[in-house]
């Protein structure tokens, strides 16, 4: 298959906002609503009102900053969101990338901090954890235009900045701090933040925030939190494990998933190429050549493979006279690096970007059309997450995932997760071996729920890594996660 180069809007859909009733079909209907103790608040729970902000219950204030964003229509997640997080429960939210899950969560919050504090405490009324700086930074500039025309201060504090900078804002009570977890159990320590005053926590991105990577640092932030508080819960992909467990840490909590369709978003179309591994780079540049993307990520496994790739790619585009559009980042990079790279690649001087997954969660660049897993993710969330960097709010991207002869196997559990095959695309010449078939049948869910290979036999057997079931199924549903050890962004 081969796409045009430039890639022009192919549909009317793409690059523009959807209308009431594109969002209403998108919405996947009522979402999946459960309460801890089994029952299901659909029948009493108003419903989700699409279409209209005003029907929400925000302030007018707030409904003016809304407007002045230039967000007319609410979308699925912030119509069945924002009432249930208005009216003062624990909520967990799950809906697909690129939906608007910020305002979901940002919009109640600033509701919440307009009005007097009851509870009087030190410290910020909110505090949300997310797991990247550059996420911190991203999070807090929605705070601060949705917040637009009150006197409601956010602060971003996250590593890799002088921490007096942030003592100091923090001194000024801010009703918002954003942070992530190492830095804010910093504050802690220091004695520079405290949390007698908190009424809301919220984890984006919580799935990540709770696997074994940082679980310790929430519990130990969470513990320090009045029991009283109201905890919010957001993430495109929870597993049914994630879900088990973060209901420790709410109150009789409601369960929303929104992304009981497809987990991964449908705008994004999904490839994949067989490669041999010594031949990546140089697929890598006849796909880049092929596409000419507007805005491109590509995706390592590590912080060496990601400068490698980064190096090859400025020397091979210097002799042609472009390397100033590629920049790479990883967590071993200075943060001023990174802050400058985020807001090139933001402002579109940068075009092609290396990266490992510090930038696969939650960073939100409108004009990134193309993904390009070089290395196939280790995890099928992560990859629902790379690729949902493209195609948000209702636009068009492509992902392709480059896998290599022993990793067909990643490649079924990813389709298994997201419940839909990857299309193969081919470069001439670059064919890495046979079918992969030979590797590991490809398979999807047949009529009736058995597996079939992509030529519609039934599967011989199935996959043996696979997990039990994938998890998008449900997010009430039984099973365990995958065990999670991250290497370091
Ligand atoms: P998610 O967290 O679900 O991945 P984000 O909160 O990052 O998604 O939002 C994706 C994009 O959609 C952002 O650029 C945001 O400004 C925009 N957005 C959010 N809500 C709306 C809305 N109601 N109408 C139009 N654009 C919106
Ligand atoms: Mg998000």
């Amino acid at each position: 298959m081969a796409l045009e180069s430039g890639r022009g809007p192919r549909d009317d859909r793409r690059n523009r906002d959807w209308s009431p009733e594109e969002w209403a079909a998108e919405s996947c209907g009522s979402p999946v609503v459960a309460r801890k103790d089994g029952t299901n608040p659909v029948a009493d729970a108003p419903a989700p009102v699409a279409g209209d902000f005003h029907k929400l219950g925000l302030a007018p204030a707030t409904l003016a900053a809304v407007e002045r964003a230039g967000y007319s229509v609410p979308t699925p997640v912030q119509a069945g969101f924002i009432p249930r997080a208005l009216a003062g429960g624990d909520v967990m939210g799950q809906a697909r990338t690129g939906t608007g899950k910020t305002a979901a969560f940002v919009l109640p919050i600033l509701e919440r901090v307009s009005q007097p504090s009851e509870r009087g405490g030190a410290g910020p009324r909110a505090l949300v954890l997310v797991p990247t700086r550059e996420l911190a930074v991203q999070v807090r500039d929605e705070f601060e235009k949705l917040a637009h025309g009150s006197r409601i201060h956010c602060v971003a504090v996250y590593g890799g900045k002088p921490i007096r900078g942030q003592i100091d804002k923090l001194a000024k009570r801010p009703a918002v701090v954003v942070g992530t977890p190492g830095r804010v159990l910093d504050h802690m320590s220091r004695g520079t933040i405290q949390f007698g005053g908190l009424e809301i926590v919220t984890l984006d991105e919580a799935d990540r925030m709770l696997d074994i990577g940082f679980r310790p640092d929430i519990e130990k932030i969470l513990r320090r939190c009045p029991d009283s508080r109201q905890t919010l819960l957001l993430s495109a992909t929870v597993p049914p494990a994630v879900a088990k467990l973060a209901t420790r840490y709410m109150r009789d909590p409601e369960i929303l998933d929104f992304s009981t369709g497809e987990i991964a978003v449908e705008t994004i179309e999904q490839f994949y190429f067989t490669v041999d591994p010594t031949r990546k780079f140089d697929l890598l540049e006849r796909l880049l050549e092929r596409e000419n993307p507007r805005q491109v990520i590509i995706f390592c496994r590590t912080k060496r493979g990601t400068d490698k790739v980064f190096e090859r790619l400025a020397r091979r585009r210097s002799r042609a006279g472009g390397a100033e559009d590629v920049a790479c980042i990883h967590g071993d990079l200075a943060q001023n690096v990174r802050d400058r790279v985020m807001k090139q690649f933001r402002e579109g001087q940068v075009r092609i970007l290396v990266a490992t997954d510090v930038v696969g969660r939650g960073i939100d660049v409108s004009t990134l059309s193309h993904i390009v897993n070089y290395d196939i993710p280790e995890f099928c969330d992560d990859y629902v997450h790379r690729v949902g960097r493209t195609g948000r709010m209702g636009r068009e991207g492509v992902a392709y995932t480059f896998v290599a002869p022993d990793e067909g196997q990643q490649l079924t559990r990813i389709e298994m997760r997201i419940e839909k095959l990857l299309k193969r695309d081919e470069i001439p010449g670059f064919e890495a071996f046979e079918r992969r078939a030979k590797a590991a049948p490809i398979q999807q869910t047949g009529p009736g729920g058995a597996f079939v290979t992509s030529t519609g036999e039934p599967a011989p057997e199935p996959p043996p890594a696979a997990p039990p079931k994938p998890s998008s199924a449900s997010l009430l549903g039984k099973g365990r996660g995958p065990k999670r050890h991250r290497r370091a962004l």
